[in-house]
């Protein structure tokens, strides 16, 4: 009796604890959710997480197309940086995995091969949602482009890729393509896709913000030029398309994505 007595007081020693634990940790949550809404509704007027934009895009396919959710296979054009491919902050409504086909700053270097192969990865009666777009972080503490990464005390560029790419555009170098410099490929490409729009992200108030947008733009124009020219795609499946900007921050905080676009191709 008196054992009993003893683990029932433990008991609620412990659920107290953990209550006080799961307020703390709500409360936590809050503050940080409304920080970081302060903090990147300066730069962005409208956002979600990444999960509910996602969410109500498959939701709504679901609803247009009469399908069932695990008919909606999701094929992403992110950039290759971890953050925009850890489950628990993207929490993208894909449980069979998604189809990548982004390479540096989130264009789809995968092109019509990797296309091609997506197509036939669809379900019978299913359909396809490509989701994709340029991502920056922001920190805790309101810095842009940058954030600090589990297990680090140090803040990072993100992209730091795209970064590069800034500075190499920016710069007098010579812009060319050496087809045996595969290392070189993917940020001189982007480059040169940048190159005439050099004078506008020289002379913005945060060059990055206006190189992340100005790399969105060719991200959506390529997804979009290799949906349509695929030869049988569209024909057999409905095609859908959520394009915007995701953006980071600190450690494993949930990633947010301010929607540019969504919409069915026809
Ligand atoms: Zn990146």
């Amino acid at each position: 009796m008196q054992l009993q007595t003893h683990w029932e007081l433990l008991d609620k020693h412990y659920l107290c604890l953990f209550e006080k634990t799961r307020q703390c940790d709500l409360q936590n949550l809050q503050l940080t959710f409304r920080t970081m809404q302060k903090i990147i509704n300066q730069y962005f007027e409208e956002f979600s997480t990444m999960s509910e934009a996602a969410h109500n895009a498959v939701l709504e396919i679901t609803a247009c197309e009469n399908i069932e959710m695990s008919n909606i296979i999701v094929a992403t054009s992110f950039c290759f940086d971890e953050l925009n491919h850890q489950p628990a902050k993207m929490n993208l409504p894909a449980p069979q995995g998604t189809f990548i086909m982004g390479g540096l700053a989130g264009y789809p270097f995968v092109g019509e091969i990797g296309l091609t192969a997506f197509s036939d990865h669809i379900p019978d009666g299913g359909a396809a949602l490509f989701i994709f777009g340029s991502h920056i972080g922001f920190s805790r503490t309101g810095e842009i482009g940058k954030i600090r990464r589990v297990g680090q005390q140090r803040h990072t560029n993100t992209c730091g890729a795209l970064m590069m790419v800034q500075e190499h555009l920016l710069s007098t170098s010579i812009h060319q393509i050496d087809p045996a410099a595969y290392s070189e490929f993917q940020p001189e490409f982007l480059a040169l896709r940048l190159l005439p729009k050099a004078e506008e992200i020289r002379n913005a108030a945060v060059p990055i913000i206006k190189t992340t947008h100005l790399v969105y733009d060719e991200i959506e124009k390529e997804i979009l030029a290799l949906i349509l020219n695929h030869p049988t795609l569209r024909s057999r499946f409905p095609v859908y398309i959520l394009g915007g900007i995701v953006i980071n921050t600190d450690e494993t905080l949930l990633n947010y994505f301010s929607q540019k676009t969504f919409r069915k191709i026809t």
